[in-house]
């Protein structure tokens, strides 16, 4: 089978970073679900996608929910045809010191990261496991590492590499391979909002995390989609249960 016959799952896919790992995939000649919150949302990665000539359907669903989640699954298998690429991109912040941290805080990120990434990857893996052949990837992050206000942030983020080394070594003997992608500072949504939330200028945020990127840019959405590519694709195929920093620099 070539990648023109499989179908990949991107959850938060409505913008941003997961909005250009869809498109990415529908190049690379994937029919892609695009899976976020409400579908309605998903309009514009859906007409990007058709406008080039791919297949895509909008799925709304709240991954952090177990019946959400299979259901989302299941209808992109039955439209699209089985589901071979799962990206686990859905993502929130909650970002506070910890003395200032609320419960809901702390459970809500685990819930969306953690707990939603589990549920699409049980719901997806039996599809990869009937196929002999599968892709799981993670986008987990630099704060994996540790940063300061994000104790939620960078448990899950590090627990997503955690939960992909399980995955290969579990999944491997079904030909499904496991990774993470960890992106530095990247130009998006989620992180105009830190910067409003810190009560900062969004050039000033980006001044800021130009100091630690060697390369002397921001990260933009296409680059944690061509890495996601890479991972996706049969040259990647002896490939499994990796982290790789797309940061501008070395980390991890
Ligand atoms: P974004 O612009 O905020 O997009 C995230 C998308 O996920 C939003 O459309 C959001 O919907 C959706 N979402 C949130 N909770 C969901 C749920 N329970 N079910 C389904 N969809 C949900 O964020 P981004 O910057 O593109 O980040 C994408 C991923 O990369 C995240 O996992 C993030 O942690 C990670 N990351 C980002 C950066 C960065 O610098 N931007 C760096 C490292 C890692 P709503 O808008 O309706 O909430």
């Amino acid at each position: 089978m070539s990648s023109t016959q499989r179908t990949a799952i991107v959850t938060g896919a409505a913008r941003g970073i997961g909005a250009a790992i869809a498109l990415r995939l529908a190049k690379d000649g994937y029919a892609v679900g695009v899976v976020d919150l409400h579908a309605d949302k998903c309009a514009d990665t859906v007409a990007a996608i058709s406008e080039m000539g791919g297949r895509a359907v909008a799925v709304g669903a709240d991954i952090s929910k177990p019946d959400q989640a299979a259901a989302a699954v299941e209808t992109i298998a039955a439209q699209l045809g089985g589901v071979g690429v799962l990206v686990n991109n859905a993502g929130i912040t909650r970002d506070n010191l910890l003395f200032k941290m609320s419960d809901d805080d702390w459970d809500s990120v685990i819930e969306v990261h953690l707990r939603g990434s589990f549920l699409m990857t049980r719901a997806a893996q039996r599809h990869m496991v009937d196929a002999g052949w599968g892709r799981i990837i993670n986008i987990s992050s630099t704060s994996a590492l540790g940063a300061r206000g994000q104790v939620n942030y960078s448990a899950v983020k590090a627990g997503l590499q955690g939960f992909t080394k399980a995955l290969a070594i579990e999944l491997g003997k079904f030909g499904i391979t496991a990774n993470a992608v960890a992106p530095g500072f990247v130009v998006t949504e989620m992180t105009r909002a830190s910067a409003e939330r810190i009560g900062i200028s969004f050039d000033e945020q980006v001044q800021r995390a130009l100091t630690r990127i060697p390369l002397g840019r921001p990260g933009r959405p296409e680059d944690i989609a061509n890495t996601v590519s890479f991972f996706a694709s049969e040259d990647a195929a002896f490939v499994s249960g990796q982290v790789l920093y797309v940061a501008g620099g070395p980390r991890g």
